[in-house]
């Protein structure tokens, strides 16, 4: 969340008037992004000197059957709209990020995990067909059965494949609208690993939450929440309006007005603070044991602070999102976070969690575990985290580790290729010649690791 691009804005409304600018935009030589939430850290979405198109008014529900628990939606449909249409029959979406602002077509783009990729697998996984606009304007109905291989691709495609227009999901049955979520305390990384592998085949959620400023013999301290669907539910939690958040901090503060507040904490005492009160009062919480929280509360934990974004201001962050293979995560996570401190650019959030191999294209994930680190960029500290970038990289690779470009936000085109199967990466540009010939289809991202291209 540190680019900026100067792009032509426009919003289609229906799928005939997205026909008629990729046509425009043929005819002009112009290229294109699509754009869903925004949510990416990097800049799939952004096109420099280009047209950006909001995808965000395709956004109908265009049918929903509670027997089958199959939903069909355009792809500006958000988590939040998915979730609050199903959960009075009962049903959850299987796989959510972060924060439910995330879009369908954003999520398929660029494949998301949520916290149970370990039992559920990613986004693709509940995809069951889709339809997908090429740049020459053609409608390609994708499933298993037809246009198999666009429909394999187009899942992780990085919306650089056509745009999609259509999306049939699959969606998961669940005994309630809460989750029972139990507070373990870890020492270290490699007491994470050990407390996630053993819990994985018995666990529905698993996320892992650590101290970026703890040091010495504390490093890698932290939480892991574990989440379990109950047996039986409150079927209350089925109402949309119990599963939102509170509008109000304490009853007090609008939730609007909150990043103020963390814009307060955003350095280093404030963060230093924050991290360790979080683990005092995690500490507390496990003694209390097992609790009761709303599946929305539970998954959406940054959309607490609306437009945390601007805390962050007038730099940004990137986050730094490592996957490495499980037998070497708990060494490469520590080592990173040392390094970070080391550098004087501590982390100030620090995730983990657990994964598998993901299918697509360009797989992000491996069988083993993610860390995710938060790093405040400023005007002063850029060249400092291009450097640490760079460092940790390194780390990464040795443990023949990954990276997701969702997150990526300074990556070079050397470090992509060093991650990036060269036989994939073929077939994708294959794919890419076939589909969207003219490469009407681009983004900064695309540009800056040189995806399409080696020039
Ligand atoms: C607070 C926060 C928490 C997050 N947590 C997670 C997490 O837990 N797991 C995870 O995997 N990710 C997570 N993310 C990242 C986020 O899920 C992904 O970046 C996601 O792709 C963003 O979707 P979006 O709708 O915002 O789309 P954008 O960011 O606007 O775009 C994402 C991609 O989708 C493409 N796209 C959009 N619409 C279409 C379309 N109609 N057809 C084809 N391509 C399209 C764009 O071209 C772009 O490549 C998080 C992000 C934030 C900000």
């Amino acid at each position: 969340m540190i680019h900026h691009a100067t792009v032509d804005f426009l919003r289609p409304s229906s799928s005939s008037e997205l026909a008629g600018i990729f046509a425009d935009a043929q005819a002009a030589g112009k290229t294109i992004s699509l754009r869903g939430g925004g949510n990416c850290y990097g800049e799939t979405p952004l096109n420099d000197g280009g047209m950006v198109l909001d995808m965000t008014a395709l956004d109908r529900v265009l049918a929903w059957d509670p027997a089958v628990g199959i939903a069909r939606v355009e792809p500006g449909v958000t988590i939040e709209k998915l979730w609050e249409t199903v959960v009075g029959d009962g049903y959850w979406p299987a796989v959510v990020p972060g924060t439910m602002k995330v879009t369908v077509g954003g999520a398929c783009s660029l494949d998301i995990h949520g916290k149970n990729h370990f039992a559920l697998g990613s986004f693709r996984d509940h995809v069951l067909s889709l339809k997908l606009m090429t740049t020459d304007g053609e409608i390609l109905h994708c499933s298993a059965t037809e246009n198999q291989d666009v429909f394999d691709h187009v899942l992780g495609g990085l919306g650089l494949l056509g745009c999609l227009t259509e999306i049939e999901l699959k969606l998961k049955k669940v005994s309630s609208g809460q989750v029972d979520v139990e507070p373990i305390v870890v020492d270290s990384f490699a007491h994470m690993t050990e407390v996630m592998e053993g819990l994985s085949s018995t666990s529905d959620y698993l996320v892992g939450w650590h101290d970026g400023f703890a040091a010495g013999d504390k490093v890698g301290r932290g939480l892991i929440h574990r989440a379990n669907h109950p047996k039986e539910g409150d079927d209350a939690f089925f109402d949309v309006k119990k599963q939102g958040l509170p509008s109000t901090l304490l009853g007090v503060v609008p939730r609007s007005w909150m990043w103020w507040g963390l814009w307060f904490f955003l350095n280093k005492p404030g963060m230093r603070f924050i991290n360790y009160l979080k683990f005092l009062s995690g500490k507390r919480n496990e003694k209390k044991g097992v609790h009761r929280q709303g599946l929305a509360a539970f998954h959406f934990l940054l959309d607490y602070v609306p437009h945390w974004k601007k805390s962050y201001k007038p730099g940004g962050l990137i986050q730094f999102q490592s996957f490495v293979p499980k037998d070497r995560a708990a060494q490469v996570f520590e080592d990173l976070l040392r390094l970070c401190q080391r550098r004087n650019l501590p982390p100030y959030l620090v995730v983990t969690k657990r994964h598998f191999e993901t299918k697509s294209l360009l797989p992000y994930a491996v069988d083993g575990f993610s860390q995710a680190l938060d790093i405040r960029v400023t005007k002063k500290n850029r060249g400092r985290v291009e450097n640490l970038v760079r460092e940790m990289e390194e780390i990464v690779f040795a443990a023949s580790g990954r990276f997701y470009l969702a997150k990526d936000g300074m990556m070079t085109p050397e470090s992509f290729r060093r991650y990036v199967d060269k036989d994939r990466l073929e077939a994708f540009r294959e794919l890419k010649a076939r589909l969207d010939p003219r490469g009407v289809l681009q983004s900064d991202l695309s540009r800056r690791l040189k995806i399409l291209s080696d020039h």
